[in-house]
């Protein structure tokens, strides 16, 4: 099941992707069931939102493929290495990357999302996908000049705009045997399969839990393989997932 959120005269609604078109839900699907109005209205009318609500945090992993830690000069971290971005940088399908004018270098970083759908302290890797809602794409944007400045990755993984997430959640999502493109002007930058994470899913959510804990709608970027580039103004941005679809974004 693809589930998106979306505006609709000024309304926040979700709905169930069906081909072109998305059946209305009567409530949030996460907390109130997937209960239709039977109201249908055209994917092209509506401006797709970041498929979550609420969002409390969006947290990352970094350097979770072998070939992309080589390209940053480093060795993979033996646990998952955890940072968080802003709920203040998620974006939607469709919606603008804003380079900001205080750094001259900011790159793509393509990568699988998981969407967490129940409450989630200290769970086992054993146990963890029950507490998974979905799977969606993400774009953890990277201002590397201010990364490489700064030590900490918060300012520059953190400005607004630079969480672009969608288009929309894939339910019944397998990640076994996916691949993960991204394309910048049509050009392909990135080209993985998602079977090479170093840390799987089940160790993410059960090494994160073990730190904070997760709420339902928050979110856990998985890490981003090699390739990784600069994005400028005017560009467009394709992060395409097997089974689930394409996050596109234009950047200014
Ligand atoms: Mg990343």
């Amino acid at each position: 099941m693809r589930i998106a959120k979306f505006s609709i005269a000024g309304e926040v609604r979700f709905g169930l992707v069906d081909g072109p078109e998305l059946v209305v839900f009567k409530g949030h699907p996460l907390f109130s069931g997937y209960e239709t109005t039977g109201e249908r209205v055209s994917l092209k009318d509506v401006q797709l939102l970041p498929p979550t609500l609420p969002t409390s945090k969006v947290v990352c992993i970094g350097k979770n493929y072998a070939d992309h830690a080589a390209e940053m000069g480093g060795e993979a971290p033996k646990e998952p290495l955890i940072f968080l971005k802003p709920t203040t940088s998620l974006i939607g399908n469709g919606e603008t990357i804003v380079l900001p004018a205080i750094s001259e270098r900011v790159d793509h970083e393509g990568e699988l999302a998981i969407v967490i759908g129940d409450v989630a302290k200290n769970v086992s890797e054993a146990d963890a996908l029950d507490f998974v809602w979905g799977f969606t794409i993400a774009n953890d944007v990277t201002a590397r000049d201010i990364q490489d400045r700064d030590g900490q990755w918060t300012r520059a993984k953190g400005f607004d705009t630079f969480c672009p997430l969608g288009p929309w959640i894939e339910t019944e999502f397998e990640v076994d045997g996916q691949t993960l493109e991204t394309r910048v002007d049509g050009e392909l930058r990135q080209h993985a399969s998602v079977d090479l994470l170093i840390h799987k899913v089940p160790r993410i959510i059960a090494h994160v839990s073990e730190a904070m804990t997760l709420l339902p709608g928050d979110v856990i970027l998985t890490g981003t393989p090699a390739g990784i580039g600069r994005i400028e103004s005017g560009q467009v941005v394709e992060i395409s997932i097997e089974g689930i679809g394409t996050l596109t974004n234009t950047v200014a």
